[in-house]
């Protein structure tokens, strides 16, 4: 059984988050440390560890994620510019909370991810 986060208090609204959007399957918060601009964290509402776990049940929340991150680029005015979508996993990926997201970042040019 995989160990909950500070991100399932979120979704349940124990502890504060900016939340921008919430439906059945998934949450979109504000990130605490925001690199960008726009820094949105796009999450699904059940817990899934990392992307090494996603499962075919997951591709409802998963699909979910992404239109969300489609509608809040666009809420947010970054749209037409561009933006990044980034999904960490584990260590090598550079993930630190072991709860499945994808971070929206934009609002100015974040040059090349690869350097
Ligand atoms: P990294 O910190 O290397 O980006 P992750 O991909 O695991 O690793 O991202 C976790 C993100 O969650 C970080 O950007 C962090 O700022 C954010 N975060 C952690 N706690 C909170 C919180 N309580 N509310 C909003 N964002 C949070």
């Amino acid at each position: 059984m995989a160990e909950e986060t500070i991100f399932s208090k979120i979704i349940r609204r124990e502890i504060p988050a900016d939340i921008l959007y919430q439906d059945d399957l998934v949450t979109a918060f504000r990130d605490i440390t925001p690199k960008a601009p726009t820094h949105v964290l796009i999450i699904p509402n059940h817990l899934i560890p990392t992307t090494n776990d996603i499962k075919a049940s997951d591709e409802k929340a998963l699909g979910r994620m992404m239109s969300v991150a489609a509608k809040l680029a666009q809420e947010a005015g970054i749209a037409e510019d561009g933006y990044r979508l980034i999904m960490n996993c584990n260590h090598h990926g550079g993930q630190e909370v072991f709860h499945v997201h994808m971070h929206l970042l934009g609002g100015h040019p974040l040059g090349p991810m690869l350097s």
